[in-house]
């Protein structure tokens, strides 16, 4: 395989066109915004730059990696060549069995639609399709670059050929494939999010406050970062919405959104992305900051 088309240059997006480019495959790199390919480009550029400073890649590779990706904003201009087309626009049920749709429509008849979606059914995904066992998840971990995990999901009707392609395919690009089923959240947000849920129930619960429960789950478990911590990283809004898709696929009040959780969300306390959570955060600061609202 030498031929690939990326769909969504966003955060996901413009990783995983790093990667592949990065591991000499052509990759097209399709979205709907053009400030969104613009923004992409920079942010592979300086994500190179990084990696050329700490000496992992070369000047050359550098050089490579950004001639090997091109832009588009036009799915049937950018999609037909490819071999492999990973998808990683926008979490929403309805894009993407739109997108697919159109996958199906002009990508080779032989090509391989690849999904990386956190939470929607691969399955329900490929039944949008005429080709459903070639329709897989390629879960890849934020930020791409770094992350070793793809969690690849089968759908029901997936072939074992093409599990067996996308496993090859995930150690050519120096990853560790992990192979589940397609159930709500899989592996990776099954076991995530209801960790995480329990954390916010504990803060809600008056059990401990957000720097001992984070701390506990760091220095007794070894976790990089407290689930608090990593909830904010995360998106709370993308935390509610996983929760929501095991509440509702298992129905299972296990799997219930913390009524804090659905709070904050809908006073938009969203972590990092709207500066304030469980933490707050500060432009150019790293400093770790407990939201006021959850001191005293
Ligand atoms: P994002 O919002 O950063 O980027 C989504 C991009 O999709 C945007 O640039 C948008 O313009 C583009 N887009 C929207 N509609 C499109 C269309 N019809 N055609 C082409 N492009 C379109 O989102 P993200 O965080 O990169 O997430 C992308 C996918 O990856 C989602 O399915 C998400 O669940 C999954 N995911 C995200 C993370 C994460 O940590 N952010 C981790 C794993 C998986």
């Amino acid at each position: 395989m030498k031929q690939i088309a990326v769909i969504g240059a966003g955060t996901m997006g413009n990783g995983i066109a790093h990667v592949f480019a990065q591991h000499g495959f052509t990759v097209h790199l399709i979205d709907v915004s053009q400030a969104a390919l613009d923004k992409a480009l920079q942010t592979i550029s300086k994500n190179l730059d990084r990696q050329l400073s700490k000496g992992g890649i070369t000047e050359t590779v550098k050089q490579s990696t950004l001639q090997n990706i091109t832009t588009f904003t036009d799915l049937a201009a950018g999609v037909p060549a490819a071999e492999l087309v990973v998808e990683a626009a926008t979490e929403n049920v309805a894009l993407k069995l739109k997108i697919f749709q159109d996958l199906d429509a002009h990508a080779h008849p032989d090509a391989i639609l690849a999904t990386n979606t956190s939470s929607i059914s691969i399955t329900r995904i490929a039944a949008a399709t005429k080709r459903p066992g070639q329709v897989i998840g390629m879960h890849f971990m934020n930020p791409v670059p770094v992350m070793k995990l793809v969690e690849i999901i089968n759908g029901y009707a997936t072939t074992k050929k093409v599990t067996d392609t996308i496993v090859e395919l995930s150690k050519q690009l120096e990853k560790v494939p992990c192979v589940v089923n397609d159930y709500p959240g899989f592996i990776a947000n099954r076991i995530l999010m209801p960790m995480i849920n329990e954390a916010i129930y504990s803060l809600y619960e008056g059990v401990a406050e957000v720097e001992a429960i984070d701390t506990v789950m760091k220095l007794g478990m070894a976790h990089p970062m407290g689930p608090l911590q990593l909830a904010d990283f995360i998106g709370l809004d993308v935390c509610l919405s996983i929760l929501n898709v095991l509440h509702d696929g298992f129905g299972n009040p296990k799997y219930a959104p913390c009524p804090l959780l659905v709070n904050m969300v809908t006073a938009g306390y969203l972590g990092i992305k709207s500066g304030e959570g469980f933490y707050k955060y500060t432009a150019g600061s790293k400093e770790l900051v407990v939201s006021e609202r959850f001191k005293g």
